[in-house]
Formats: C-alpha cells, sequence, structure tokens
C-alpha cells in the first residue's frame, strides 16, 4: 500500500509536459497544452494537457486522467509499478510500511536490476560484435540479404554473437560479471563434467527481446552459414532459431517481439499486425508499419493476447500464405476472441511472408492488402471449404466445425450473411441444411466446453468490459457558471459563489459544486485529479472532464460571467416557480377553493417583483 499523501505529492512534482512530450509533441495552447492523442488515430489534435491541474483529457476518445493514469495507459503497466517509476523521476520517497516486506522487495528488486544490467551488458557485447568481429560480416551480408538497414538494426540492437565457445563468457568474465548470474539468465550454459562456463549464443544473428518495460530479457538467436573455414568436423547442425531459456527474467509466451518498440504507436492506431517472424517484424517497421508485434515462433499464447489487449482492441493476423500461415491464423482466432480481440487475416500469395513480400511489392501494396484484410469469420469460412475440398464427409465436418465460429458473432444481419458465406463457399444449395449442420457443430462444442469447465473450477471469466459512461444532459446556464467557478477557485467564496449552490438545479452539477467547494476549503485550490477521482461514480464524470480540460476563462473573465449569470439563473428558478404557481392557482380554482387560489396569486405576484428585481439590479 502506497499512502495517497505520497501519490498527490508524486503528481504534484511529475512535469505532465515532459512526460507526456515524450511520447506525443505537445503544442502550447493558452493554459493547456495540446497534441495528437496517443490514444486514437486522428489528424487534428485533441488532446489536452492542463499541467496546473496535473491532467490530461482528449476530447475525441474522452481518455483523460493524471500522470499515472497516463502512463498506466500508454505503456500497459500496473498501479504500483507506474507509481515507483514516477516516484523516481519526480524525486519522491516513497515511505516504508513494514520494514520486513521492504526489505524483501529491495533484495528481489535489486537482483532483478542486476539480471537486468548483465542483459544490456551482453547486448552491447553483441552489437560491437555485428561490427567488429571478423565474422560480424556474415550477419551484416544476412541482414543486407533481408534489406534490413543498419538503422533498424540499431534501433532493434541486434548482435552477433561470435563464433567459438566462449567469446561471451571471456568477456564477462574480464568485466567482472557473475557466471552464475549468466547462467542463471541463459547466456552461458555449464560445461558437461567440468567446470567452467560456455556461451550458449554462438555464431548466430541475435535478436534482444524486451519486455513492455522496455528491459532486455531474452535474446533468439538466428543461424547464420557455416564460417567458410571451419572444419567439417566441427559442424552442427543448429535449429533455425535458439531462444533464451525460461528464467527469473523470461517466460516463454509471455513477451512479443517488437510491442515495446511499437507500443505507442499500436496503441495510437488501436490495432496491431502480427506477424510470424522476426525478420518479418523488422520489415514491418521499416515499411512504416510500427504498430507491429511477432510471437516469436510459438502459435500465439493466452498471456501474449492478454498483452496485445493492453495496447489495442484489433488484430491484423499478417501470417505466411502456405499452408502453417493459414494454420496458425486458424489457431489464434479463439485465443484472441477469448481475450477480446477483434481480428481480421491478411492472406498472402503462397510462397510469400511478409519479409519477401514487402521486397518484391513494396510497403504501399502491402498497405492496400491490410485495407482490404478479411474479417477472420470469413477467412476461417473460406479456408475451412478450402481445406475440406470436394469430400462430401469432410465438408459436413468443417461446416459442423463453423457453429462455434458463428456463434460468437452479435449482428444477425451478419449472421445471415456468413451463413450465405459458408453456403456457396462449400457449394450448399439448402440453406437450412447449412444452418442444421452449424447448430449441430455448436452443440456439439458447447456439451465439451461443459466438460472441460466441470474440470476446471477455478475457470476464471473473461475480462471485464469497461461500463458505457453515463451521461446526462447539463443544463447549459449552470454548467457554464460552474465551469467559470472551477476556472477560478476564489469565487467559491464570494456571496454569488455561494448562492450558485442554492440554484444549481442539476444534482450532478451540485455534487460537484460541493466536492470542490469542500476540496477549496482544505487546499485552496482545486486538485483537478482528486476532485475526478471523488466524481468517478457521478453522471456528470463526462462532462467534468470535459470542463476541466481547458481552461476557459481568466480570473477576472470568470468574476464577469458569474456576476452575470448568477441572476439570470436565479431568474430563470423564479420564472419556472411562476409557471408552477400558475398551475397550482387554476388547479385550486378547479376544485373551487378560492382562498388557496388568492394565497397563491399573492405570492406569485411577489415573485414577479422579485424577478423583475433581479434583473434591474444590474
Ligand atoms: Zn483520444
Amino acid at each position: 500500500m502506497i499512502p495517497e499523501d505520497t501519490i498527490s505529492q508524486i503528481r504534484e512534482r511529475t512535469d505532465m509536459v515532459a512526460l507526456v512530450s515524450e511520447y506525443v509533441p505537445l503544442k502550447r495552447s493558452g493554459r493547456s497544452f495540446k497534441g495528437l492523442c496517443p490514444f486514437h488515430s486522428e489528424k487534428t489534435p485533441s488532446f489536452y494537457v492542463h499541467p496546473e491541474r496535473c491532467f490530461f483529457h482528449c476530447f475525441g476518445c474522452q481518455t483523460s486522467g493524471d500522470a499515472l493514469s497516463f502512463v498506466m495507459k500508454v505503456e500497459g503497466r500496473s498501479f504500483p509499478d507506474v507509481v515507483r517509476m514516477l516516484a523516481e523521476r519526480a524525486g519522491v520517497v516513497i515511505p516504508v510500511l513494514d520494514d520486513r516486506e521492504d526489505a524483501a522487495y529491495r533484495r528481489a528488486r535489486a537482483r532483478e536490476e542486476r539480471l537486468v544490467a548483465l542483459m544490456d551488458a551482453a547486448a552491447g557485447f553483441y552489437v560491437r560484435q555485428l561490427r567488429e568481429h571478423p565474422l560480424g560480416e556474415m550477419a551484416r551480408a544476412e541482414l543486407e540479404r533481408r534489406s534490413i538497414s543498419m538503422e533498424t538494426a540499431d534501433a532493434f540492437r541486434l548482435g552477433y554473437a561470435p563464433h567459438g565457445w566462449d567469446s561471451l563468457a571471456r568477456w564477462l568474465r574480464e568485466h567482472e560479471w557473475s557466471a552464475a548470474e549468466a547462467e542463471e539468465v541463459g547466456l552461458l550454459a555449464p560445461r558437461r563434467g567440468g567446470d567452467g562456463h560456455y556461451d550458449r549464443f554462438r555464431h548466430r544473428l541475435l535478436f534482444p527481446i524486451t519486455d513492455t518495460n522496455g528491459r532486455i530479457v531474452a535474446f533468439s538467436g538466428r543461424v547464420l552459414d557455416p564460417p567458410p573455414d571451419e572444419p567439417l568436423s566441427d559442424r552442427m547442425e543448429g535449429a533455425k532459431y535458439v531462444n533464451s531459456p525460461e528464467g527469473p527474467l523470461y517466460k516463454k509466451g509471455e513477451v512479443l517481439f517488437g510491442l515495446h518498440e511499437g507500443r505507442v504507436a499500436v496503441r495510437r492506431e488501436g490495432w496491431c499486425l502480427l506477424c510470424e517472424g522476426n525478420f518479418d517484424l523488422l520489415a514491418l517497421h521499416q515499411a512504416g508499419f510500427q504498430n507491429s508485434a511477432a510471437p516469436m515462433g510459438t502459435a500465439l499464447t493466452e498471456a501474449q493476447a492478454k498483452l496485445l489487449r493492453r495496447f489495442a482492441d484489433r488484430i491484423v493476423l499478417l501470417f505466411d500464405g502456405d499452408r502453417a500461415g493459414r494454420k496458425a491464423a486458424r489457431g489464434a482466432w479463439p485465443v484472441l476472441s477469448a481475450a477480446g480481440l477483434a481480428a481480421r487475416v491478411v492472406t498472402l500469395p503462397p510462397g510469400d511472408d511478409p519479409d519477401s513480400y514487402i521486397r518484391a511489392h513494396g510497403a504501399q501494396t502491402l498497405r492496400g492488402l491490410v485495407d482490404a484484410a478479411l474479417g477472420v469469420v470469413e477467412f476461417l469460412v473460406d479456408d475451412a471449404a478450402e481445406e475440406a475440398g470436394g469430400d462430401a464427409r469432410a465438408k459436413a465436418e468443417a461446416v459442423a466445425a463453423l457453429g462455434p465460429v458463428l456463434a460468437s458473432v452479435d449482428n444477425p444481419v451478419e449472421v445471415r450473411l456468413y451463413i450465405e458465406r459458408v453456403a456457396r463457399k462449400f457449394g450448399i444449395a439448402d440453406i437450412d441444411a447449412v444452418r442444421q449442420q452449424l447448430r449441430r457443430g455448436l452443440r456439439a462444442s458447447r456439451a465439451g466446453d461443459r466438460r472441460s469447465r466441470a474440470q476446471a473450477p477455478e475457470n476464471q471469466g473473461r475480462e471485464q468490459v469497461r461500463p458505457p459512461r453515463r451521461t446526462v444532459s447539463i443544463p447549459s446556464l449552470e454548467g457554464e457558471l460552474l465551469g467559470a467557478m472551477l476556472d477560478s477557485a476564489p469565487l467559491f467564496a464570494t456571496e454569488d459563489g455561494k448562492k450558485l449552490e442554492k440554484l444549481l438545479t442539476s444534482p450532478e452539477l451540485r455534487a460537484i459544486f460541493q466536492t470542490a467547494a469542500r476540496m477549496i476549503e482544505m487546499r485552496g485550490v482545486v486538485d483537478a485529479a482528486a476532485l475526478l477521482a471523488e466524481c468517478a461514480n457521478s453522471a456528470g464524470l463526462s462532462w467534468l472532464e470535459d470542463r476541466l480540460a481547458i481552461q476557459k476563462y481568466d480570473a477576472d473573465a470568470a468574476a464577469r460571467v458569474v456576476r452575470d449569470g448568477v441572476p439570470r439563473l436565479a431568474k430563470q428558478g423564479v420564472v419556472r416557480e411562476i409557471d408552477r404557481l400558475a398551475a397550482d392557482i387554476s388547479a385550486a380554482r378547479r376544485v373551487g377553493d378560492e382562498e388557496r387560489a388568492l394565497e397563491l396569486t399573492r405570492r406569485r405576484d411577489e415573485l414577479r417583483v422579485s424577478a423583475h428585481r433581479l434583473m434591474a439590479k444590474r
């Protein structure tokens, strides 16, 4: 637990403009700064940062919050993580609540930092070898063959793991890195039947793999042709790719190659291009598709899909045009769909992968393919029809297998179109037969689900969907006046300010007024983030977010608005009261209660006079 005070301190001491500028360029606009929103794709800026209020807001996608939530969203990191990161940055010390727990945390953290530093040092070593080692040229030639520029290689810190058995081991020893720790992170392996270590990666092109915090947690090494003068006896057939083994930093299937480098683009575009290979990813980056990631040779895992979901809600699968690629796309669907990710599929011509396709046809042509990508359901239908071929039994089974896929579609019109597509692609004239077979497949799959659910009682539900924003209509004059008060806090202490509280008819605005007034009494200012947090459940929240994002008035103008507006609002109230009295008077007359009618009439006349006076006063 981190004390609330510490969090406000971090919020106050963080230079939000500097922080946000690391992700998007900002320009001054009055008291705010504005820029292109990092959370949705746009051409004209509707994203505002209000430094004094420690608060950002986008008028386009309605995302808003403080420095902490900004980093949480843009980096996809957890709250405690972000608190620590910003505390360090702002020079705020997080007080120790529990000595023992804190000491354990610090120890674990120090160890992790050492391991990360070690990986980073190794990456630096490999980067130098790519340029300096006599055989580094072979790795550079491979990059050249793939049209990967040295700029891209540098940006991703690609390296060369030297030929031989102990180049890295020796270098680490000379620089006093612990061999035991290098073994833990999988850089070195212990020698069989003896002491000492040898290098895990030898004569390979190395791709450092970073987690979403930008720390290198693993390496992926691609095989190269054997060196020309190597004796045949030394040659061993290696796997095309060797990845770091799992360890304290790296869990297989939990990271995606390129996601850290592409995260801001993925967040901004709202979708991510998923490719298979490391070279594909580099080629995509070079071609301007920074919003890409690669699952590093494994089938897409649940953890990876969840990770993607933190940055985007749509995925475009860009797998090889061969059978294996299509199979991978098929396999990815249930994982993506369970994570709540919508998907489309680009099918490349057989024999092509994204890397070769871009080299042959250029980025623009690929962009065209991406724009025209098939929805995943259409892809699965077409693919199933192709796989089934002409065999009747295979067709029937393939149609049944599509049952759960079509059942995942909500829109009835779409469902209808998909059913027609199934009929067309499988060459079945009878739509009812198709429908029956789809239903049969769905029933079979649900029965299977029930069985597996019964076996897994801890089965967790789907990720929670954000509830829709509740909004109410805000009376415009009332909103205008409360807004002016929020622009200039001292107005809360004035006579007009106090009157306003009673005049507000919107319960949402009144609640906001009272919360803000309390805050000003205690701290002398409106803390936007704290005010938003306190009003988080109010239906007036979106009004408040919009209003706090931009300071509309300076102190003088705000005072003028309130001075002129409060009597107008008071008059509106009186007029409403007069109308109500008129209705009551007719009602009293209808039942013959003349006495009450007279009494009400007298009150109405008084109100008329005071309404008149209200407006004449200024
Ligand atoms: Zn936005």
